[in-house]
This record gives C-alpha cells, structure tokens and sequence, in this order.
C-alpha cells in the first residue's frame, strides 16, 4: 500500500469515528471493510468521485423509537427500538431483528452496514437493513413477549413492507417473535404480504428456512477444504452458541461426518469429548427453544460431558472452528492458541464474531478463514427464496431449496476465490467477500447518480 493510499484510509477512518462517537462496533465493521476497499479502488476514480464508500458507510436512514409494554404484573415497561436502513441500491432493506439487551445504534449500524455486503454476495436482489431492540426475551412470559413484540410492531410496520424493507430473526427473535409480529403486521395493515421472513410454513414461510444460516456455514467450509484437496470427514470440530445458526452448523457438521464437541452460551461452554450426536443435538434444540433453559444443563442430561462456567470454547484443540453467538466472542488471544493447536478452519456462522486482532492473527497464519459476511449468508440468501415464493405465491420443495442453497453457497465461495486469491494460492476471503460484495453494490449506486 502506497503512503498516499495510507492516509487516505487512515482520514477515511478518522472521519467514520468522527461521525460517529462511541460507535465502536460500527467503526470496527467500517474498517474492516475499508482496508480491502481502499487498494481495490485504487486508479478506478468513478469509486473516489463518486464518494461511494463514504455513501454505503453512512445509512440511508436510522429509525428510533419507544416501545412500551405491559408485564405480567401490570407494570409498564418502557424499551428503545430501532430499524436501521443502511442500502437499497440492489433491492429492499433486507436483515434481521434482534432482542438483546446489548443492542444499541452502533451493534445496529454494524450489523446493516454488514448485511449490505453480504446481501449482495449471495447474488440475490436485496438491500442491507437490520433492526432490534434492547428488550431481554429471556426469563419473560409468552404472554409478555407477545405484548412487546406486538407493541414493537406497531411502531415497525410504518417503515417495512414486501418491497420497501423485510425483516426476519436474529439472536432472541425467532420463529415465535416473528409469529406475533407478523399478526400484528397483519391485523395492522389489513395486508398479507411476505412483510417478514422466518415465518412457519402454515402461513408463508419456506422449508429450510431455519437450518439455511447453519448449513450454509458448513457448506462454505466443506467448499474451503475442499479447493486444498481436504473434507471435513474426521475432522473435530469447536462451535460456540447454542442458538439457531450453533445448532444447526452442528447439526451439518456431524452429517458431515465431523466431530463437534463443544457447543455454548453466554454462561460458558459445554465440553462432550465423545462428541455430539444427532440425538444430542435434538435435545439442546428442544432444551434452548422449547424450554429455554441454559446448556450448563446439558451435564445434568450427560454425565460425561464438562461445563466451563465463564469459559469460550476456542481453548479446546480442533481441526475446524465455528464461532456462532454474537460479535467479538473471539478475541486475538483465542485465535493465537486456535492457531497453535493446529486449528486449520474457521467459518463464522455469528457476524463479525472474529475481533479486528484475532482477524489478524488468522490471516497471518494463512489459515483457511471465512468471515460472517460469506459464511453466514445461507440464512439470508434462503429469505430471499421466501420472498420470491410468497410473491409467486407457490412453495418449492426442501430438496429443490437444499440444492439452491448449496448453489448459492459455492457460488459465494467462488467469487470469494475471484477477488481474494493471492500469491502461493492463498485466499484471502475477507478481502474477497468485501470487495466483491462492494463491487456489486457500487456499480448499482454509480447507475443512480448522486441519490
Ligand atoms: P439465537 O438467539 O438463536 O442464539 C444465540 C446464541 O448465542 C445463544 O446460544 C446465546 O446464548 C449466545 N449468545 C448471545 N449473546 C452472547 C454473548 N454476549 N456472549 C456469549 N454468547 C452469546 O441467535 P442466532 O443463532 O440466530 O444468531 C447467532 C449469530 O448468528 C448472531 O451473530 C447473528 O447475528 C448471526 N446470524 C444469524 C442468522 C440467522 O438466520 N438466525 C443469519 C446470519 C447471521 P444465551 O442463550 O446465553 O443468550
């Protein structure tokens, strides 16, 4: 990188964390992304003139409001909700809904600004978007959770629509979440439109919808080993989370013919060295969803596995690691002690789960490396299917969608390959997601003029 390139993206940079104090996630996505954009467009003036970077880093538009709802005590409860809308240049603001009580603007600005570059990965036509809010599902009735989201949504529903912007889960919003809200939308507007993804199939929602973003994950890895001659079969696999994306990435693992053994919460992890299996997994599925009990109950269940209280799971040796909870969960220290015990793998089924240092560290180590933006995309690009097939009104079969988003996966792979290869066959895949997802979007912001 020339001087002059430096201090161009060192100002850049400057000027993100200026514009947006206290951010920290968000300015660490901007980053992340510039460092890759900032040599690709180099010479190509129209990308500088344009100021396209600096656009796709600012959002089109960030919604706050209050949501206020009653608990089972009759107490009213006051929480912050919000819909950022990042960029619409390739289709409707698309991404997740997230209930956590570590949302703010900034974890929501990252995760838009994210969604962005992967929505335009998987070749599908939508725009990045995400939303939240700080309300804690956990330890809350139905009955309560259904009053918040029902009180979220009629704030929400003035914001989306099937061809304006379309939500769907994320951590602490799933299929229930997305029930009662879609109701609410419904009952609303008087329209029944593919508004939401992530519905049940009983009123619009597609097959493999749920498994899509762990699979996929799985999906991208196989595709990585596979271009160095190698599988996944024998291989042990560490995943962190017990969630969605966690289970279902373990899920895919083991079909695999992969030995998964550890799987977490933000408690600690569970550690089974005999390794999980179909049945053990059903039960945490069962145990999380259903029950919403905690995976340090897992031991009470099997005796031979260990809980870590406090603890992530990146110390236990693997071939292949899936960080699959939430941002930041693998810092730089993790990834070096990975690294030395001969981790060869890593797909991120979380977003931006890897800290800028741990990303580093795997770089410099020349192992094989998959950020969120490209391994995670399989959640998102089999949205985009629900939405096509509620607009056509008609369902395809799972095993029509399985093989589309196999397709979609190594096709992500592929362009990865495209813009990452580098010298002695090394790829790069942060560099190559960012710039081919920036590629994509763009060329479609210079095909609008300054809007
Ligand atoms: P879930 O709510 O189903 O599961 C989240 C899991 O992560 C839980 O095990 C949770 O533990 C754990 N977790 C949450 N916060 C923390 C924390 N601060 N520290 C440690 N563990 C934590 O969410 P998903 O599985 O849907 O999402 C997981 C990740 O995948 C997120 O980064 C999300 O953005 C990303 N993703 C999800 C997609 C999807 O289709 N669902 C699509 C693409 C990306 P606990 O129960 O203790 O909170």
């Amino acid at each position: 990188m020339s001087a002059q390139e430096h201090v161009d993206l060192e100002g850049f940079i400057e000027g993100v964390k200026r514009r947006n104090p206290g951010q920290s996630e968000f300015v660490q996505a901007v980053t992340e992304v510039a460092q890759d954009v900032f040599p690709f467009i180099d010479g190509k003036e129209e990308y500088h003139r344009w100021q396209i970077l600096r656009r796709i880093a600012e959002p089109d538009r960030v919604v706050s409001f209050r949501v206020v709802w009653q608990d089972d005590n009759n107490e009213i409860r006051v929480q912050r909700g919000w819909r950022v809308q990042n960029n619409n240049a390739i289709g409707p603001y698309k991404g997740g809904i997230r209930f956590h009580p570590s949302v703010n603007e900034s974890v929501l600005k990252f995760l838009a600004f994210e969604q962005t570059f992967k929505n335009a990965l998987t070749g599908l036509p939508m725009g990045g978007g995400k939303g939240g809010s700080n309300f804690n599902p956990k330890g809350k009735s139905d009955h309560e959770v259904m009053r918040f989201c029902q009180s979220f949504m009629t704030e929400l529903y003035r914001h989306i629509g099937a061809d304006v912007d379309v939500p769907a889960g994320d951590i602490g919003v799933g299929g229930r979440e997305i029930g009662y809200m879609f109701g609410q939308y419904k009952r609303i507007t008087n329209q029944f439109t593919g508004v939401l993804t992530g519905k049940a199939l009983e009123y619009g929602g597609s097959l493999i919808r749920t498994e899509a973003t762990g699979y996929g994950a799985v999906y991208f890895l196989a595709n990585m080993l596979q271009r160095t001659g190698s599988g996944l079969e024998g291989r042990t696999a560490v995943v962190s989370g017990s969630g969605n994306v966690a289970t279902h990435a373990a899920e895919k693992l083991v079909q695999l013919g992969a030995k998964v053994v550890t799987l977490s919460d933000s408690e600690g992890f569970v550690h089974d060295a005999e390794g999980f299996d179909q049945a053990k997994i059903d039960w945490v599925k069962a145990h999380k969803t259903r029950r919403r009990g905690r995976i340090s109950e897992y031991v009470g269940e099997y005796k031979q596995a260990e809980f870590h209280a406090g603890k992530t799971p990146w110390c236990v040796p693997c071939d292949v690691a899936l960080p699959c909870a939430t941002q930041n969960e693998l810092l730089g220290a993790d990834a070096r002690t990975l690294v030395a015990n001969g981790c060869t793998g890593v797909a991120e089924g979380a977003n931006m789960p890897t800290d800028l240092e741990g990303v580093h560290v795997f770089k410099e180590a020349r192992i094989l490396y998959a950020p969120g933006k490209a391994a995670n995309a399989g959640g998102v690009a089999v949205s985009g299917l629900e939405m096509s097939q509620n607009s056509a009104r008609m369902s395809w079969k799972e095993a029509e969608l399985q093989a589309m988003l196999e397709t979609i996966m190594r096709d992500i792979h592929e362009r990865c390959v495209e813009y990452g290869n580098g010298d002695g066959g090394y790829v790069d895949y942060v560099k190559g997601a960012n710039i081919a997802g920036f590629k994509k979007v763009a060329d479609a912001m210079l095909a609008f003029g300054v809007v």
